[in-house]
């Protein structure tokens, strides 16, 4: 392939980017990566191990043993660690809770990072998260960054949960939402924010196809460029 595309999908937690890089994805026959999928497994790595956050030597001794790979089928993709498929044990309310703590430290991001370029290289893909259009592809092709309404970010993330089982509060998962996008947005290592040059995307009031639409447009208007 001569010139691999790089879409980056920015923004707050539960905003629908995920859902919008899966479509994407399906829709143009690019690669997704998820990666917010890595900071969960090192979570689920970190919970499993009583890896304690403040000891540096030990968190960096604990990165260098995770080995994380994606499987691609037909636009999803599921993550393992260590040869083992983990993509159920990923999106518990305890990953949720802790993950934004793990994803501050720099050794991690610094892992992270270079393994999302790793998995990127040569060919085109979709990749979601909250630093990608900053920091991991500063030239990506096309940078959105998506945001919605608080309460619509927690009613449909309460419905998602609900609908797969999970027995949580309401309040609980908006305490969660803006917990996480107070420390993403405030860490020192590659805060959250809009690149200059993403397209920001409100998807309040659009549903799943018409935000799709949308972002096709901006995206073959950016290639044809
Ligand atoms: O995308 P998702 O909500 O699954 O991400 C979980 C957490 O991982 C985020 O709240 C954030 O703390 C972290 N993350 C990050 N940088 C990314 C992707 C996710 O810091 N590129």
């Amino acid at each position: 392939m001569k010139h691999p595309i790089i879409i980056a999908i920015d923004g707050f937690s539960s905003c629908g980017k995920s859902t919008l890089a899966r479509d994407i994805s399906k829709e143009l026959g690019y690669i997704y990566i998820d990666s917010g999928a890595m900071y969960r497994a090192v979570t689920y790595y970190f919970l499993k191990n009583n890896i304690q956050l403040a000891d540096s030597a030990e968190v960096q001794s604990a990165v260098e043993k995770i080995h994380l790979h994606f499987e691609h089928n037909n636009g999803n993709s599921e993550i393992y660690l260590s040869g083992g498929n983990i993509e159920s044990k990923i999106r518990t309310a305890e990953i949720s809770e802790r993950v934004s703590d793990i994803a501050a430290l720099s050794p991690v991001r610094r892992k992270l990072v270079s393994l999302q370029r790793e998995f990127a290289a040569g060919q085109s893909v979709v990749m979601d998260g909250r630093d990608i259009g900053t920091v991991v592809f500063p030239n990506a092709t096309v940078k959105l960054f998506i945001t919605a309404d608080l309460n619509v970010r927690t009613h449909r993330r309460f419905k998602e949960l609900r609908d797969r089982g999970i027995n949580i509060k309401k309040s609980e998962v908006e305490e969660n939402l803006q917990h996480r996008d107070h420390i993403d947005s405030t860490r020192d290592d590659s805060p959250l924010r809009k690149a200059d040059d993403a397209i920001l995307i409100d998807n309040s009031k659009m549903n799943q196809n018409e935000q799709l639409q949308l972002a096709l447009r901006l995206i073959r208007e950016k290639i044809a460029n």
